[in-house]
């Protein structure tokens, strides 16, 4: 049996594609840990930050004395850095024998045949009109996950002006609702519990598409697949959350109650020039009558700083925004500039020293907001599906709470795959303690 070794940059669609990969290779390669023990080397990118690209140029540029040792070595370069670069990765990287966009990663076997025939290198770079293709079941082996991703549609037509999903990925294209039901089937089968479905803009599935679902009756279908306990989705765009899809944390016992609605920005100025087509006050309402059909659940979001023109009154804005909501989590970032992305011929870019300064305050209000988030879980009693020992401590089990938040405390052995409840008696900035009272 041959080697294969995968390194993924970015997303969970990309870790999503990694593990579909290597769903196609099965029979003819293995995985290994190191790229010198490997026969075939995939690297999958992601362009979305400069930092991630610049990583992905690093390893493959180091790759090549691997190659000059091992000509038959076959390289890769994968996801969307491939997509954005096209050609220009084999002048760059002569050594590389295989350029395949995000959605090109599922005809793998076909470009390594060519490779193999001395048709190499091959760049595949074009972009599907619709989702259907062969249905990769996944096949999961060993240390069985308790919790998968599958995806339910690719692309985007939203054209954020700072993101350069649409032009790596494509235009939006929703995955047929059988599809998606017989992954979740298979990955039931095989013990998975908990399922996060995932798509760009995961609120406008099937709307393109005659005769599909939409996301909250297909959410729906998926929570009645018997055997799964645990139903979560990402990414929900604001402009796109309707009531329908709200119901579903209060009606659906499986949907967990949480949601990452990326917010990007508190001022309506600068939200308009992202192209992200809702206010402020827009965003707030949904957020309101989100908590009145369900009180528990639990907000994260994205935010960016120093995106072009910002002013100290826009970003003024951004931190109450995040007073104002107090999100459970957020990730944020600095503004960058990215090619495609229309803000980068913006002219009026803020001052790198700026952003930095912008950061660390964002930093500074969320560290606090999430520390009391955290601090209200002590004393409760929550839900945990346990995933596995914990990678900090393997002396202590560790799962997530329906409300996303991990969740570390001692127990007999055999709980993987369980659901639990558990007293939090402690709490760091990015987890819970707790003393286990029941399984079930
Ligand atoms: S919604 Fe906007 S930020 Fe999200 S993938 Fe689409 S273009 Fe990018």
């Amino acid at each position: 049996m041959k080697r294969v070794f995968i390194r993924t940059f970015g997303c969970q669609m990309n870790e999503y594609d990694s593990e579909r990969m290597l769903t196609l290779l099965k029979g003819e390669y293995i995985p290994c840990a190191e790229p010198k023990e490997a026969d075939l080397i995939l690297v999958n990118t992601c362009s979305v930050r400069k930092k991630a690209e610049e990583k992905v140029y690093g390893l493959v540029g180091r790759l090549k004395h691997l190659k000059k040792q091992r000509p038959e070595l076959i390289i890769g370069v994968c996801g969307c850095v491939a997509q954005q670069e096209g050609e220009k990765i084999l002048k760059r990287l002569p050594h590389v024998d295989l350029v395949l966009g995000p959605q090109a990663v599922y005809r793998l076997r076909e470009a390594l045949e060519k490779v193999r025939a001395g048709e190499g290198p091959v760049v595949d770079t074009e972009f599907r009109k619709d989702f259907r293709q062969p249905l990769i079941l996944p096949e999961l082996d060993g240390d069985r996950p308790v919790k998968a991703f599958v995806t339910i549609m690719q692309g985007c037509d939203n054209f954020c002006a700072y993101c350069v999903v649409p032009y790596t990925r494509g235009r939006e294209i929703s995955r047929p609702p059988e599809d998606i039901l017989a992954e979740v089937e298979c990955l039931v089968r095989q013990g998975v519990r908990e399922v996060t479905l995932l798509g760009q803009n995961v609120n406008s599935y099937g709307r393109k598409e005659k005769g599909f679902p939409s996301f909250a009756e297909l959410l729906r279908e998926v929570a009645a697949i018997p055997g799964l306990w645990r139903v979560r989705f990402t990414t929900s765009h604001p402009k796109d959350l309707d009531e329908d899809l709200m119901r579903c944390f209060a009606e659906v016992p499986e949907v967990c109650e949480h949601l990452h609605l990326p917010v990007q920005a508190g001022s309506d100025r600068v939200l308009k020039r992202m192209h992200r087509r809702y206010t402020k006050e827009e965003y707030l309402a949904k957020v309101r009558r989100l908590r009145e059909i369900c009180p528990e659940i639990a907000l994260t979001t994205d935010i960016i700083v120093g995106f072009p023109g910002e002013t100290e009154e826009d970003f003024a804005e951004t931190l109450r925004l995040l007073e104002e909501v107090r999100f459970d989590e957020i990730f944020s970032f600095k503004y960058s500039d990215r090619p495609l992305a229309r803000s980068t011929q913006f002219e009026d870019k803020v001052p790198e020293e700026e952003k930095a300064r912008r950061l660390s305050l964002v930093h500074q209000v969320q560290e606090r907001i999430t520390r009391e988030t955290n601090e209200s879980y002590l004393g409760r009693e929550v839900e945990v599906l346990v995933e596995g020992k914990s990678p900090g401590n393997p002396s202590l089990w560790t799962g997530r709470t329906r409300t996303n938040h991990v969740v570390n405390f001692s127990g007999p052995e055999d709980l993987k795959g369980k659901l639990v409840h558990v007293l939090i008696e402690g709490c760091g900035q990015h987890s819970l303690r707790g003393r286990m009272l029941d399984s079930q």
